[in-house]
């Protein structure tokens, strides 16, 4: 039996395999100095295979996909997907709607990855005894929000759907994007002077303002 189906018939393991060398090279540069504080389990001196980040990754989301998402007095907490029936529409929805622009109180059809991401981080942060919502700062934006909004980029992939800023009480912020950046493939940004964490699902990059 290989390593990796070895690991899947034991007890599941939600610590991150070694990181990738790419990913390392991200979590030690300049801006992200606080790549030291982003990892609850040591890190392991061998580069993981991409086969293996693929495994870990795939554990986090294994069996139904929930979120419990909260926005101000709201809170959406459900189960999106079931490996039997696939996607449950009105939970999207539902989700979709706590993801909405506010301002101009419209609701877009968000990325499944994204809602995969939050779901993966979710899941990685109960492991970690955190049970709790992730609280919403800014989900889809139109364009004249997005226009509106200081800092926010012309071509922000909040416009598709494709990003939210978000934070999680309790969890500081550079241990929120060090995860997000390790789980997910796309953009990482924290904000420190707004006190949330950017996600999205586009180019892998990362920065810090
Ligand atoms: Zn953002």
């Amino acid at each position: 039996m290989g390593k990796r189906n070895a690991q899947r018939a034991g007890a599941p393991s939600f610590g991150p395999p070694a990181v990738d060398p790419r990913r390392r090279r991200l979590l030690g540069c300049s801006c992200c100095a606080a790549g030291g504080l982003l990892l609850s389990s040591p890190v392991v001196a061998n580069a993981a295979t991409p086969a293996a980040v693929e495994d870990w990754r795939s554990r986090l989301l294994q069996g139904e996909r929930s979120l419990w998402l909260a926005r101000g007095d709201d809170q959406v907490r459900t189960t999106y997907w079931t490996p039997d029936a696939g996607y449950d529409g009105e939970a999207y929805k539902e989700i979709c709607w706590l993801l909405r622009d506010v301002q101009a109180n419209k609701s877009f059809a968000m990325s499944p990855r994204l809602l995969d991401v939050l779901c993966g981080l979710q899941n990685w942060l109960a492991h970690g005894g955190h049970r709790q919502p992730i609280h919403v700062n800014s989900g889809y934006r139109s364009f004249a929000t997005n226009y509106r909004t200081e800092g926010a980029a012309l071509n922000s992939r909040h416009l598709s759907g494709q990003a939210a800023d978000i934070t999680v009480p309790g969890v500081p912020l550079a241990r929120l994007a060090g995860m997000a950046s390790l789980f997910g493939e796309g953009g990482v940004g924290m904000y420190l002077n707004k006190g949330f964490v950017h996600v999205d699902t586009g180019n892998e990059r990362i920065w810090i303002k």
